[in-house]
């Protein structure tokens, strides 16, 4: 396929939502003034520097920010001693630390923007969906810290494997509504959100957690989580005197990955990477990976890559971890990868639980085992790339709620 390359990759999207064919906001007519609503309200915010200051001062304060770009040194010198190599090759491994953010995670940065929005807009009510739960803490943290009463959608498969999640948002003041229609999972909690949404138009926030559903929110998630990129871009030209070579992300909506990215697009001798969880292998069709293993469709009121099956049905994800198991992915990856600008690779349950180990006892840093996707290609990339060759992964989250995941993954293998 040959495509036409754009003069820039960060203009988008148009005015009506769209990247290339895919975004948009395919909703209810009773949704649309208030897309038109948030859409002037975060433009109007985008360009107010005294927003811009407060969420400075709360992202200083209260989530812990700039989170540290680290030399993952050891981790470095166990690419370069792998035998095709042997000392010769091997890139020089850097760690963009959002574990180390409140709440363990990237979507604080999101979350944090999108509550202080609804505040602006004078909303009263805040409603979130939650797959395995991280989203949902961190809306449930932000209504705390601003008085705000919160309701999370949850499936109730999810309810049942996510208990410690459940726990810490009933902790944190939020009512947890477990979703009882389809397949009881984060795509029902999802529609459960809209379903609210569309009956409480006038008091309610909708808080979405990746750069998925209808214009604005994946303009709006990835400027949140851009903080990543630009903290990223400056703490590499202190360290080195220079901007990376490459970077590589998980993807699950693609927030975090989209954070990372974004402010590196133009350059385009980054190599860029995101990846997919490719569950128990792509063929087997027990997957998370919309692009490697799906096609574009509607769902969350945008056009983008989807696990369907042939009638054009949402599939089930499957994945390890329970924060990629997304059946899309947002609407500027899916038209990045067409475009050719990020390559997109696929990681199975079993080399993200290798990543998970091997990087725990070579660096002392427990990753969520979403990151620990990103960090098995890692495995894989560096050792094909000279010594001077700067790569930064992105480690979006902390491995510690996934410690119980890992032990039955492992015990189940010895079986
Ligand atoms: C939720 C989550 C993800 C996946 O979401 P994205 O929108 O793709 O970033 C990745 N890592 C962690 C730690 C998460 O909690």
């Amino acid at each position: 396929m040959s495509v036409q390359q754009p003069n820039s990759f960060r203009t988008g999207p148009d005015e009506r939502g769209h990247f290339g064919i895919y975004g948009g906001r395919f909703v209810a007519e009773t949704l649309m003034p208030l897309i038109l609503d948030l859409e002037k309200a975060y433009a109007q915010a985008k360009a107010d520097p005294a927003f811009q200051k407060e969420m400075d001062g709360h992202l200083a304060t209260y989530v812990g920010r700039p989170s540290p770009l680290y030399f993952a040194e050891r981790l470095t010198e166990h690419c370069r001693s792998v035998k095709t190599v042997s000392g010769l090759m091997g890139a020089k491994i850097y760690f963009k630390r959002e574990e180390l953010n409140h709440t363990g995670a990237h979507k604080v940065n999101n979350v944090l923007g999108q509550i202080m929005l609804a505040k602006r807009m004078g909303k009263t009510r805040i409603i979130a969906e939650t797959g395995a739960g991280m989203h949902g803490v961190a809306t449930a943290t932000l209504c705390a810290k601003f008085g705000l009463p919160c309701i999370v959608y949850m499936g109730e498969v999810d309810v049942e494997r996510q208990k410690p999640n459940v726990l810490r948002m009933k902790m944190l003041g939020a009512e947890v509504r477990g979703v009882t229609s389809g397949s009881k999972t984060l795509k029902d909690a999802m529609n459960e959100a809209l379903r609210d949404w569309v009956t409480n138009v006038a008091d309610t926030f909708y808080c979405i957690g990746t750069v998925a559903g209808p214009h604005p929110y994946p303009a709006m998630v990835r400027d949140f989580q851009s903080i990543i990129g630009r903290e990223t871009r400056e703490q590499m030209l202190a360290a080195e005197g220079r901007l990376p070579d490459s970077l590589i992300a998980c993807i699950g909506g693609g927030s975090n990955a989209m954070g990372l990215f974004h402010p590196f697009l133009d350059e385009r001798g980054i190599e860029i990477y995101g990846v997919e969880a490719a569950g128990h292998g792509i063929a087997s069709g027990k997957h998370a990976a919309s692009i490697a293993g799906g096609r574009p469709g509607v769902l969350h009121g945008n056009r983008t890559y989807l696990l369907m099956d042939d009638d054009g049905q949402i599939e089930e994800a499957h994945s390890i971890s329970a924060g990629l198991d997304y059946p899309g992915i947002g609407p500027e990856h899916a038209w990045l990868n067409d475009m050719g600008r990020v390559k997109f690779l696929s990681a199975t349950d079993d080399e993200a639980v290798a990543a998970f180990q091997l990087v725990s006892r070579l660096e002392g840093i427990i990753p969520a085992l979403e990151p620990a996707h990103a960090l098995a290609k890692v495995f894989d990339i560096a050792p094909t790339k000279p010594k001077d060759h700067l790569m930064v992964v992105n480690v979006s989250g902390r491995g510690d709620k996934d410690l119980a995941s890992v032990e039955a993954f492992l015990e189940s293998k010895t079986k």
